[in-house]
């Protein structure tokens, strides 16, 4: 899975629509200080699935909005679309029908986040899973922030090791396995619950 091409519109800076084809190779971006670098590499975070604002430089989430300039006025809307090549196949399946998927979050103020892939309604959650299982995503180590090299030189051994399954391709497994986990303890709860039932029917 490589990704080809990203689509944004509304989203920080890039209050006009702009597109960015990522060629095979190495990609630099280069500009002056505040002209948006990080504005893109967090576009990529958020079109993965991201949700915390704080990685986002934000107090809220519509923060990631274009908020006015001196002569434009703010948006209601922002939109990243990011195109992956699927010619190998290796998405997910209820994904796979396509070489290339198109991958699209959008928020709306007042009205949250809704994910498209190829114009198909999915939810938050699969979009995640299907980075997950490619060994990236939101919170990929691929994607380095300013500082977090020195932060993952004084990180505890724990969060180091998560950098270490990231490598491993096997995040989507613990996703997995922590919703796993949720719906056992649902199912035990329920249990509980009929049994409470039963011994006040007896
Ligand atoms: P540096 O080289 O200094 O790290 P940079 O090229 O990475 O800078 P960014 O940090 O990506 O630049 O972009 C910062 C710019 O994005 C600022 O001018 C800021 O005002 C603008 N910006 C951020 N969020 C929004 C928003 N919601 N609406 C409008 N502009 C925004």
């Amino acid at each position: 899975m490589r990704f080809t091409r990203l689509r944004l519109n509304g989203f920080k800076s890039f209050v006009d629509p702009t597109e960015l084809v990522i060629a095979e190779g190495l990609t630099g971006v280069v500009g002056p200080n505040g002209c948006g670098k990080s504005n893109l590499l967090e576009a990529l975070r958020w079109v993965m699935g991201e949700n915390r604002p704080t990685a986002m430089r934000g107090g809220g989430m519509e923060d990631v909005i274009f908020a006015g300039a001196a002569t434009r006025p703010a948006r209601n809307f922002a939109e990243v679309g990011l195109s992956i090549d699927n010619g190998d196949r290796l998405a997910p399946s209820g994904f796979n029908d396509s070489d290339i998927l198109e991958i699209v979050r959008r928020i709306t103020r007042d009205a949250g986040s809704a994910y498209k892939v190829n114009g198909k309604d999915v939810r938050a959650r699969d979009v995640q899973m299907l980075f997950a299982d490619a060994s990236t995503g939101a919170q990929s180590p691929a994607l380095v922030r300013q500082g977090q090299i020195s932060e993952l030189i004084n990180a505890k051994p724990r969060n180091r090791r998560r950098v270490l399954e990231d490598a491993a391709g096997i995040a989507g497994l613990y996703q997995r396995r922590h919703e796993a986990e949720l719906k056992l303890t649902g199912a035990e709860q329920n249990l509980a619950r009929v049994e409470d039932v039963i011994e006040q029917l007896a």
